[in-house]
């Protein structure tokens, strides 16, 4: 039955979304999980319960024209895709990137959907964002390209309805605009974003959740085999909010990061990057807008390695450590990275990015022996924390670092035993992937058969 059910599943989302890559891999790592629950629940597969989950509810996709600083006008495509509500309003970030379509988009909401039922939180699941590069645009451009998007969207949102956040290219800057101008166009305040800044209705702690979510994560698959993070080795991809946050839990845990990277390439340093280094990183990327390579010249003993298309793997992956953490973008690891990675010692890889493993590298690792949690699960504590923002501005309160701190790291701790619990009950005992897939569809689907067809 299971795969037969993949793969007359498959060959209709193949059919039904042609072309979609990235939707279609998402789609596939999901469906290989579900499969072991159908042979058990064949009433998930009666009230088509997955094909329902797959069709987004609502895809939005809109023009956004605006005006650049030399007079001239610009049209970007902007997108939301509103995958699944059945256990709340849809939630999930908003991307600024010139990579963004709407097979990413809905590649992103498909697995927001799952991610934000495993954090046991009343989100459902939506992706949002636009093809426009932040990257040189002057602020006041920013806030016109930002101003124009909400334009169009503000009537699909709404706190019980749609509640948007950040991603790629979406900062607390990013937000302020996108919050001021639909607070404008509805005349309401509601918390209909969040990663909002403290001031006006924030949560303290959300710019370091997925960070700090990612590495409690961690923390628990390494105590569930009887080790700590102490004196680890981690390798660390990206140098922006998920990755700066990522290596300040590491430190505070007693862990060694060696590497960071940027589009332009990644910088190696076998002494590790200390509290000092990433205070530095972060001015350079978060006030000075500067490239990762600037890091080598800043200090010497570490290099800085360039992107190079012409290789087959990225040579970041090659370098010797005990664990992984891609937190930059998707399919960033292929199946000759994973073969670097388990030549170079690596034992444990979780994901802070969404999807950065492409799906032979995760057969990879699972051949090898190798722990790996899949970003639904190990990244959730970015939305787990923004769930936390709706809780705080729903009843007008604001609670403190600590409070958050706690709650984060009991989601993520649960997270990890759902996870771990369903792999032992559907008999892939230490398979992260289809424990997460699992978790989060069996609520998902409950809902949607206590529901109705709706
Ligand atoms: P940022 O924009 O803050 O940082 C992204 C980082 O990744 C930058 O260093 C960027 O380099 C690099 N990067 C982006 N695209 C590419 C690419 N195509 N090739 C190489 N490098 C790239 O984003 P976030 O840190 O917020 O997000 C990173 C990942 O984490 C994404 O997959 C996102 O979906 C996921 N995520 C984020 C959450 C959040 O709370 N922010 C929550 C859960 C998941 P450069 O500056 O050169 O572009």
């Amino acid at each position: 039955m299971s795969t037969s059910y993949v793969h007359d599943l498959m060959a209709h989302v193949r059919d039904f979304h042609p072309g979609e890559t990235e939707f279609h891999q998402a789609v596939q790592e999901v469906a290989e999980s579900v499969a072991l629950v159908i042979d058990r629940h064949p009433e998930y597969a009666k009230a088509k319960v997955l094909e329902r989950i797959i069709e987004p509810q609502r895809a939005i996709l809109f023009g956004v024209p605006w005006v650049d600083d030399s007079g001239e006008v610009q049209i970007n495509r902007g997108y939301r895709v509103q995958q699944n509500n059945a256990v709340g309003p849809y939630k999930g970030g908003t991307r600024f990137h010139p990579s963004v379509n709407l097979a990413v988009m809905k590649f992103l909401a498909f697995e927001q959907t799952f991610k934000n039922s495993l954090t046991a939180l009343n989100m459902g699941g939506g992706k949002g964002g636009a093809d426009f590069d932040p990257k040189g645009k002057s602020d006041a451009e920013i806030m016109r390209f930002c101003q124009s998007y909400m334009t169009e969207l503000y009537r699909h949102l709404g706190p019980n309805v749609d509640v948007p956040a950040g991603d790629i290219g979406v900062g607390g800057r990013e937000i302020g605009y996108l919050f001021g101008q639909y607070k404008r166009l509805s005349g309401e305040f509601t918390g209909t974003m969040t990663g909002k800044r403290l001031a006006w209705g924030g949560s303290k702690l959300r710019p370091e959740a997925t960070g700090y979510g990612l590495v409690y994560f961690v923390e628990q698959m390494l105590e569930v085999r009887g080790e700590r993070l102490d004196d680890k080795v981690c390798l660390v991809s990206g140098a922006g909010n998920v990755a700066q946050f990522t290596v300040e839990k590491l430190l505070d845990l007693g862990a060694k990061p060696v590497t960071m990277s940027d589009s332009g390439g990644f910088i190696y340093d076998p002494e590790g990057i200390d509290s000092d280094k990433l205070y530095w990183i972060q001015d350079l990327k978060n006030v000075r807008g500067g490239r990762i390579a600037e890091y080598a010249d800043r200090y010497p003993r570490a290099t800085f390695t360039p992107v190079d298309a012409s290789l087959d793997h990225n040579p970041l992956w090659s370098t010797p450590a005990d664990i992984a953490l891609p937190c930059a973008t998707q399919n960033e690891i292929n199946a000759a990275d994973a073969a670097h990675l388990i030549e170079g010692g690596v034992r444990l890889v979780a994901e802070g990015a969404n999807m950065p493993s492409q799906a032979d590298a995760v057969e990879a690792f699972h051949e090898a022996g190798i722990v790996f949690a899949p970003g639904k699960a190990s990244n959730a504590g970015g939305v787990a924390v923004s769930g936390l923002e709706m809780a705080q501005n729903s009843s007008h309160s604001q609670w403190s670092r600590g409070e958050v701190d706690a709650k984060l790291h009991q989601i993520m701790k649960d997270i990890h035993r759902t996870c771990a619990e369903r792999a032992d009950e559907y008999g892939v005992p230490g398979n992260y992937v289809h424990g997460a897939n699992i978790g989060g569809f069996i609520r998902v689907g409950d809902a949607m058969l206590q529901q109705g067809v709706v």
